[in-house]
This record gives C-alpha cells, structure tokens and sequence, in this order.
C-alpha cells in the first residue's frame, strides 16, 4: 500500500515543488481557532460523552482517576514526537504512533485494533509544532544526520529522503488531523473517529472544531 497510495513518480524530483502540492492540504493560517478546549466535562461534546473518547478526555485533562482497564477500549493515533504523553489508565488504549499522526501506512495496525482488539473508537491526536510540517526544510539536517550519525552514504541518505519525505509532510497539523479522520470515517464507517489536538504549551488535550459539527 505504501507506494501505490502516493504513485511511483513521487519523491524523483524532490525540488519540484509542484509534486508535493498534489498531496498537501490546504493551509489554514488561523488553526489555533479551531481548536475548543476541554476544562469541564460540559466542554467534552455529547457525542463524545460516555464514549471512550470522552473518558480519554476527562482521563488526561479533567484528572478522573485511572482505574486499570481489562481491554483496550479504543484506539488512540498520535505522532511520535517526544514531547507527548498521555495521562491515561493501563490497558485503555491501542496506541500507534507515527509522524503527524499519519495512519496512512498503518492501516493494517487499525484494522487489527478495530477487528481483533474489537475497539470501535479512534482518537486522533495532532500536536502544535509537530516536525513533519515543512519537512523539507529539514532536509539537509536529515541527510546529514544520517551520514554522521548512522554511517550512511550521502547519495543513499539524500535517496531515503526523497523517497519518504513525500509520504510523511504535512501542511498544518488540524488541517491534516481533519482530512486523516474525514479519509478514516469514509474506511471504517462504524467506528467513531475523534480529531483531537495537544497543546505541548500545556500538555492538554483540545477537540479540533470540525465545521458544522461542533
Ligand atoms: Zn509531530
């Protein structure tokens, strides 16, 4: 799936800006507008409340006390980034974690969760300053990260790059959120899918306002 989601052509032509546009969201230059905070259970949507997206909410912003779970009881995206981490209970929750949140290339993972883990709940969880925004302005720490660090050859480190760079940019990180959980809803029609945003500021966690919904 990997790459016939994105096309052979990609990444062969890395200055050509025009390749990447094809794959990015349109920018939103007020996303911090969109993002509606969690400080009572009443701000937690009611279409979220009782659900295990709502719990996670009251769990890791409204300090509810972590009992143990016996199953997970939904599935949580997040990016990898470091400067995350979840107030939640043991056992609650299925967690990928990927750059951006991107569950593009996990979708076996989801799949398992949903089908086997018998979770019927997804929460996706962007970040503010999350690294995968304008990837490509990391390119040459890349490539020399790899040289230096990990004892790649230039040619193959600038290869990786190109390569996968394409798959992995995002262009705002609520934007990308939305279109992940619109793109998740249309896959897994059944399940609930929550677009959920971290504020590393505060270490909250905030609904992103999905037009006409919320
Ligand atoms: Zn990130």
């Amino acid at each position: 799936m990997l790459f016939y989601d994105i096309g052979p052509d990609v990444g062969r032509d890395y200055n050509s800006k025009a390749i990447f546009e094809n794959y990015k969201i349109l920018t939103n230059p007020n996303l911090m507008d969109k993002l509606f905070p969690v400080n009572t259970f009443e701000d937690i949507h009611p279409q979220y409340r009782e659900t295990p997206i709502g719990l996670l909410l009251e769990f890791h912003n409204l300090n509810r006390q972590l009992v143990p779970y016996e199953k997970a009881q939904l599935l949580i995206g997040m990016c990898m980034d470091n400067r995350k981490h979840l107030h939640i209970p043991d056992n609650f929750a299925f967690i990928i974690r990927s750059g951006g949140a991107n569950l593009r290339y996990s979708e076996f993972k989801v799949s398992y969760a949903i089908a086997v883990g018998q979770v019927s709940h997804i929460a996706l969880i962007g970040h503010n300053n999350c690294g995968m925004v304008n990837l490509f302005s990391q390119q040459d720490k890349f490539i020399e990260g790899l040289v230096t660090t990990a004892g790649w050859t230039e040619e193959r480190a600038k290869e990786h790059f190109t390569h996968f760079a394409p798959m992995f940019e995002i262009s705002n990180e609520t934007d990308f959120i939305l279109s992940e959980t619109n793109r998740l809803r249309q896959k897994y029609p059944k399940n609930m899918i929550a677009p959920l945003f971290y504020k590393v500021d505060d270490n909250k966690l905030y609904i992103i306002e999905e037009h006409g919904i919320i």
